[in-house]
């Protein structure tokens, strides 16, 4: 481990183990139940409680020790550090998440400017035959042996990341219980309700904003992998190419969640310029702007291609999406997207630790 990273554990076991003995912000969120079920707070317990938290900040607004207090306690700050941390930590190859974790943002900008210029510099020179005819540009077979690598590479890394952390957390088999808990808890966001309020983001209010665009941008992203998948469908085994009609299942669906996930991003970025600074962790701000940078550019290219596919614009918009698509999907192990997998993993071994308990 790192030498700035040791300390990092040294003040979550030293929160941790005030916390254990004060108890009073049990209610608030899995971390602390989780926390009670722990005598001893190592780096693999602290990155498993790290990811379970949300940074909802309601335990550092409810502390009496938090500062000016000489208890100096600060829950959330420190999770949001370590946090980070356990994403380079499981990070496959390593070496990137450490790179994405230091240059995320200058990563996003150099990748997708390369990747976009490379496309244009394979284009077909003579215009398409037919109008929007995206293939045309760039046939379906190249397209699909570029993403098809990608998907390759992005499935086995985030496959060995949720197993170092499995493993690493000492979680056991999977049972039909545990997954249908955690999956319920997953995909309500339910602890970003707070029981109905929201939570205490982006300051000590009560709000449910965070809530909300959490839940545009992920149901806008799998709207728009639904859309994909329909397009494949439809290519491979229908044999109907696109462009396909504006009130056709892939449109609908690319568009509906296309505006999903540009409202979405573009609120968690209002939020997040909003955020209470003593509760996060001000390094992380560039790996934050990053990813909510990406979905937005991915997003906003996307409806302008649909919107402009028969102008002479759609070549240079198609290469500035796909190049934006192919960093989106590149960077998804390394950036913040990965917490929603590693939070899923830690809700799961949350669900597995409950039912243990209520049995022994
Ligand atoms: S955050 Fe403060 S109030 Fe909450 S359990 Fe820890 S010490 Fe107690
Ligand atoms: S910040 Fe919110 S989610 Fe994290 S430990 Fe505190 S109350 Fe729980």
């Amino acid at each position: 481990m790192p030498p700035d990273n040791k300390g990092l554990f040294v003040e979550g076991d030293r929160l941790m183990t005030i916390c254990n003995a004060c108890r009073y912000c049990e209610g608030y969120c899995a971390v602390f139940p989780a926390m009670e079920r722990r005598t001893a707070f190592e780096p693999a317990d602290l990155r498993y409680l790290a990811n379970l938290c949300h940074n909802c900040a309601e335990c550092y607004y409810a502390c009496q020790y938090a500062p000016p207090h000489e208890f100096a306690i600060n829950v959330p700050r420190n999770l949001a550090e370590i946090r980070v941390e356990s994403y380079a930590h499981y990070a496959w190859p390593r070496a990137f998440g450490a790179a994405y974790r230091a240059n995320g943002m200058l990563i996003f900008v150099l990748l997708t400017s390369a990747i976009a210029a490379a496309l244009i510099g394979g284009m077909q020179i003579a215009p398409p035959a037919r109008a929007a005819d995206f293939y045309g540009i760039i046939p379906h077979e190249k397209m699909v042996g570029l993403f098809g690598a990608i998907a390759a590479f992005v499935a086995i890394a985030l496959a060995i990341g949720v197993r170092r952390f499995w493993r690493e957390s000492s979680g056991g088999p999977v049972g039909l219980a545990m997954l249908r808990s955690a999956a319920g808890d997953v995909l309500k966001l339910r602890y970003l309700g707070s029981g109905g309020a929201g939570c205490t983001y982006p300051d000590e209010h009560h709000s449910l904003a965070r809530r909300r665009f959490h839940h545009l941008t992920f149901y806008g992203f799998a709207l728009c992998f639904a859309s994909t998948s329909v397009a494949a469908v439809y290519h491979s085994i229908f044999g109907w190419h696109a462009p396909y009609g504006y009130f056709s299942l892939p449109v609908v669906l690319g568009a509906a969640g296309g505006i999903g996930l540009l409202a979405g991003p573009a609120g968690l970025f209002w939020l997040k310029v909003r955020h209470d600074p003593r509760t996060g962790d001000p390094r992380q701000k560039g790996l934050d702007y990053a990813f909510i940078s990406i979905l937005f550019v991915t997003s906003l290219t996307g409806l302008l291609l649909l919107i402009l596919r028969g102008s002479e614009w759609m070549p240079a918009l198609l290469s500035v999406h796909l190049a934006a698509v192919a960093v989106m999907f590149l960077t998804l192990p390394y950036g913040k997207f990965v917490h929603g997998i590693y939070r899923s993993a830690a809700l799961l071994r949350d669900a597995a630790e409950r039912m243990q308990y209520k049995t022994n």
